[in-house]
């Protein structure tokens, strides 16, 4: 194993299973400070609760968090869809439960990305059943033309063609998810 000595370093460990990347450091960062500003503006005076869907939104949560100039509270949910790696069934299992009771709660949902929608479907149903104030999503991502199901989400960050990305919380078999950009793989990368 190749000597990790910075983040720089260690970045560019995953560099040549890098294909392109999409969405550089930068362009998130600017993104997120549009968005919370947004969220400050539209949640001024109000309980805000960030709920985050583990493990992927993790990193979007601290950064978009960082960027809301409201009092918050944070809580996460971990959620498990059945099926193959880089596909969706809808079908969702949930790891790990809130701990907070969202009864006049504001809940904002962060998600890093919404593909089918579905995962995001089944968990606004569960979430708005134990009847927060009012419930809304913010996603990172969204990928374009293929959602199955109509969705509302109140603050997307950037619209993607609908391949596999990975980088900023999300990973390909639990790795790239510490990359600061968002990229597509190589086919070799898939390979094992
Ligand atoms: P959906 O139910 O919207 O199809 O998919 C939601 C979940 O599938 C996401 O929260 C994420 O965990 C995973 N997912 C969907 N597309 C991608 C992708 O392009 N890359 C990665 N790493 N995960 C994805």
């Amino acid at each position: 194993m190749a000597a990790v000595s910075t983040l720089t370093d260690y970045v560019q460990a995953y560099q040549p299973d890098i294909e392109r990347v999409l969405i550089s450091s930068e362009e998130i960062q600017g993104k997120l400070a549009e968005m919370g500003e947004q969220i400050s503006a539209d949640y001024e005076g109000s309980s805000l609760l960030l709920v985050g869907v583990l493990k992927g939104a993790f990193v979007v949560m601290a950064d978009l968090a960082r960027y809301v100039r409201l009092p918050l509270e944070f809580d996460f949910m971990a959620v498990s869809s059945y099926g193959a790696a880089t596909k969706t069934s809808g079908v969702v299992r949930i790891l790990k439960d809130l701990d907070h009771d969202l009864e006049g709660m504001d809940v904002l949902l962060v998600e890093d990305i919404v593909d089918s929608g579905l995962t995001l479907k089944y968990l606004l149903k569960n979430l708005a059943a134990r009847k927060p104030a009012s419930l809304e999503v913010a996603a990172l991502l969204r990928k374009t033309g293929i959602q199955k199901v109509p969705l509302d989400i109140r603050y997307v960050g950037f619209d993607i063609p609908p391949d596999f990305v990975v980088g900023y919380g999300l990973d390909f078999a639990e790795r790239y998810r510490n990359l600061p950009y968002i990229a597509t793989l190589k086919p070799e990368a898939y390979g094992g």
